[in-house]
């Protein structure tokens, strides 16, 4: 009975509630003489807030750098402070901060606006938390070790391409705690989003992916991207920053599947050998081939390889023995392999050059350059993928371009048809490490994604069968 009740009386608590709704809605409407029309606003917010984050886009730059060898005054020169700002930035890191010992691997990014450094943020690999520079008009205003508690989680992210990549990542892959109240409300937030992105592609384009798709010419609309990757959580600022990808798969439009994963391991046998982090095919065989594509993260190739074109300065016929990419001033160029610099220097028509010897007799060249790296000269030893200058428009140039090229056992052979054998892959108890690990990977995977991820179609040859027949 009293059950009974009690369930009537929430029915009329209902009930009465629908009718002050009813009401409230009612009087709304007649009060304003129009209808209200949410939707259109929230559009109007939307298109607003686009609209600033295409400016902001176009204003806001982040650049990172990493400290190798523990010599943080060439990072520091990589992300672009020199001079007076320079000897400042270092003397707080160390003197005022107390950030005296740099380990390889520690990073550091620094966030322009209009081209105006705003804040550097320095990460060491042992701590939890990072030293901030706050730079007002171009000099340090305030500084600060900011301590963090962190989380690591995993996300996985789908797009399809409609664009560009960066365009796909910036729809699909900004987590909606990037920042603490959830949305970009000012253009600290929108710093933050875009540098959100500027890592997990780097980190897809520039390392997981940077010898099997060329973003510039391989790229199709309707391709399709799944990625498999590691957020850092800060619950104390309620913030969510890049860690690192785990797996990425890319579908092209035309057909074929390419496949990353990352794996940490030991080239040499010897404990005491360096533990250095790779990128494999699902059966272990490396994506690293012995050169890069292309020694620059984009370009467009303005002139081949050829035995013979017309010098356009000079005017009369001669070969080409390279190829130029047309890149902005102050593009980064790679090392394409492993090598040592045996030139670095001004020499005539080539401009700034430098030529690395690396393996097998062969030995590349980059010329027409900006400027060269810090902390590096002839007899360095560089690693495949290192900065070792920029694109500039020295010597004999119509504009800024890198002008290639690369020389097996002394003659000059075209980058673009010389194949390039792989390093080499997993074997032993790595390669079952590195398949146990996958699996894993994989399951997890589709059960975040919610669904079964493609793998590859192996072409397998048709089976021989030999018919036993009984004598
Ligand atoms: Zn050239």
């Amino acid at each position: 009975m009293l059950r009974q009740r009690r369930n009537w009386a929430a029915v009329l608590v209902i009930l009465a509630a629908v009718v002050i709704m009813l009401f409230f809605t009612k009087s709304s409407e007649e009060s304003i003489g129009n209808s209200w029309n949410f939707n259109e606003d929230i559009q109007a917010i939307e298109l607003c807030r686009n609209e600033m984050l295409t400016v902001v886009a176009d204003t806001v730059e982040v650049f990172s750098s990493t400290i190798g060898d523990g010599f943080l005054g060439g990072a520091v020169r990589d992300i672009g402070i020199t001079g007076g700002l320079y000897l400042s930035t270092c003397e707080i890191l160390i003197d005022s901060l107390g950030w005296n010992v740099q380990r390889m691997g520690d990073t550091l990014s620094a966030i322009y606006n209009r081209g105006e450094l705003g804040e550097l943020r320095a990460y060491p690999g042992n701590r939890r938390g990072f030293y901030r520079i706050l730079y007002t008009e171009s000099s340090p205003s305030s500084w600060e070790y900011v301590p963090q508690e962190r989380w690591i989680r995993q996300r996985a992210v789908s797009c399809e391409i409609s664009t560009t990549v960066w365009a796909a990542l910036w729809d699909s892959a900004i987590p909606d705690d990037l920042t603490e109240s959830g949305i970009l409300l000012n253009s600290r937030d929108s710093s933050r989003a875009i540098g959100y992105i500027s890592e997990l592609q780097k980190a897809l384009t520039d390392r997981l992916f940077i010898y099997d798709i060329d973003f510039y010419y391989d790229v199709q609309v309707g391709d399709k991207l799944w990625i498999l990757f590691e957020e850092n959580r800060y619950p104390m600022d309620g913030e969510t920053g890049f860690r690192r990808i785990l797996a990425a798969k890319y579908q092209f439009v035309y057909g074929g599947l390419a496949e990353a994963f990352p794996f940490f391991h030991r080239p040499d046998e010897a404990e005491s050998a360096e533990i250095i982090l790779d990128h494999y095919h699902r059966d272990g065989a490396s994506l690293r081939t012995m050169f890069l594509k292309m020694p620059v993260p984009f370009g467009r190739i303005s002139s081949g390889f050829s035995t013979a074109r017309q010098h356009p300065i000079l005017g009369y016929t001669r070969a080409h023995h390279g190829i130029d990419y047309a890149s902005p001033t102050g593009t980064e160029i790679y090392a394409i392999g492993d090598g040592t610099i045996t030139f670095r220097g001004w020499n005539s028509g080539y401009g700034n050059l430098i030529r690395v010897r690396h393996a097998n007799g062969y030995e590349s060249g980059y010329g027409h350059m900006n400027g060269f790296a810090a902390s590096q000269a002839v007899g360095s030893y560089v690693r495949q993928g290192e900065i070792i200058g920029y694109v500039g428009s020295t010597g004999l140039s119509t504009g800024p371009h890198l002008h290639f090229e690369l020389k097996k056992n002394g003659s000059y052979v075209n980058p673009a048809t010389e194949i390039l054998p792989p390093a080499d892959p997993l074997d032993g108890a790595e390669l079952e490490r590195f398949l146990t690990e996958m699996e894993v990977i994989e399951a997890q995977w589709s059960m975040l994604a919610g669904m079964v991820l493609p793998i590859p179609e192996v072409t397998v040859e048709p089976e021989v069968i030999v018919e036993e027949t009984d004598q």
